[in-house]
């Protein structure tokens, strides 16, 4: 049923065995992971821990950058940051990977779902208001969700797939509910919404650089910020929240083993140097497919949200429903054309099922429809 789609996408990528999302090694990596050997510092000092963060920091546009071990710590760290407790509610998407809803739990507070937008696959503005509208009470300046008594602290969109959520209402949102702003750019490095690159809307925007993601560090993630104060605190957390001094350990905060290593910052800095290529050449196969999926009965094919510049880690094809999605799924992987699903949604994993949420409408529209088609860095 496929076949024709198939075949493009195999010639696409000029080969019959065609992954999802795999890392391209073209430039520097070699050298500067040899330079961490040599000079034995493969740990948690080095240069290119420094470099990494000041060269991402100037990508990005945040006055300060802290790496992490992976995006999940970086998630966690930035809402500790933001002050989220045991016991508060954080506002999120159901469809998300499971590493948003995970550090949220890790605070002990608990995640609300609320509805994606048709047009960003991500938090809506909307759905997020009535929400509040509805739950929302200010008391003594916090938001407290009327019926659990419980705070309602901070708010989680996602960039899902890397097309930017429509980040500047959920900051006015928030803004005026007094809750924080933190936002999951993990799938968005390079995304801007405005010009303005995702992830310096809020406290904190946090980003991965796991082996599927547009550049890699092996494993590894980063808060950005726009605050030098609360910059300079993450970095001191995740370094075990050690007080400098030349030879005596001495801690002032129950720390975190959350900093990146050398030896991952290295393989960083050299990706870093061809981000820019990478994404032009993942925006130039989004547009090769979304001129092929035009001819494609049953198959849309999703384009970056109005004023958005989108990385497109991930691209996504829309099917008409569940049965066309699994048929599509079976086919593609039977054939050589790596494809998935988009995740399972957190409210109907057993961790989370007892969670708050809305109607969920769009979330459950997208869950039954969205797949994941090969995506990789494909000419360089
Ligand atoms: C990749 C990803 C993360 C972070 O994952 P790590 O593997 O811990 O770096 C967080 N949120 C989303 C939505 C992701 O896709």
């Amino acid at each position: 049923m496929y076949e024709n789609t198939i075949r493009y996408i195999k010639e696409l990528y000029n080969s019959q065995d065609v992954p999802l999302s795999v890392p391209k090694f073209i430039g520097k990596e070699k050298e500067y992971l040899n330079e961490c050997i040599d000079t034995t510092y493969v740990s948690s000092v080095g240069r290119f821990v420094d470099r990494f963060e000041s060269d991402m920091a100037r990508y990005t546009g945040a006055r300060r950058a802290v790496v992490c071990v992976s995006g999940t710590n970086a998630l966690h760290m930035a809402l500790l940051l933001s002050g989220v407790e045991r016991n508060d509610e954080v506002l999120t998407q159901a469809l998300t990977f499971i590493a948003t809803c995970n550090a949220i739990c890790y605070t002990g507070a608990q995640p609300v779902f609320i509805d994606v937008d048709k047009s960003t696959m991500g938090l809506s503005p909307d759905a997020v208001k009535d929400w509040l509208s509805k739950n929302g009470e200010i008391r003594d300046g916090q938001c407290y969700d009327k019926r659990t008594g419980r705070r309602v602290k901070a708010c989680v969109p996602m960039h899902t797939f890397g097309h930017p959520v429509r980040i500047e209402e959920l900051a006015i949102i928030c803004d005026e509910w007094h809750i924080e702003l933190v936002e999951d750019a993990a799938e968005s490095i390079g995304s801007k919404y405005k010009g303005r690159h995702t992830g310096l809307f809020g406290k904190v925007g946090v980003l991965s650089f796991n082996g599927n993601k547009t550049i890699t560090t092996g494993g590894g993630g980063m808060m950005l910020f726009m605050d030098d104060d609360i910059g300079a605190k993450a970095k001191h957390l995740t370094n075990q929240a050690k007080v400098p001094h030349r030879w005596e350990f001495r801690h002032d905060h129950i720390g975190y083993n959350y900093r990146m290593p050398n030896i991952n910052a290295a393989l960083g800095c050299a990706q870093l140097e061809h981000l820019d290529e990478f994404i032009a050449d993942k925006r130039a196969t989004a547009k090769a497919y979304a001129e092929y999926f035009k001819n494609v009965p049953g198959i849309d094919f999703f384009t970056e949200p109005e004023n958005c510049f989108s990385n497109y880690w991930l691209n996504v094809v829309i099917l008409k429903d569940r049965e066309a999605q699994q048929g599509f799924l079976q086919e593609t992987n039977d054939k050589g054309v790596m494809t998935r699903p988009i995740w399972e949604l957190m409210n109907r994993m057993p961790m989370f099922d007892h969670c708050q949420h809305d109607s969920l409408e769009n979330t459950i529209w997208f869950a039954e429809r969205v797949v994941n088609i090969p995506s990789s860095v494909r000419c360089l």
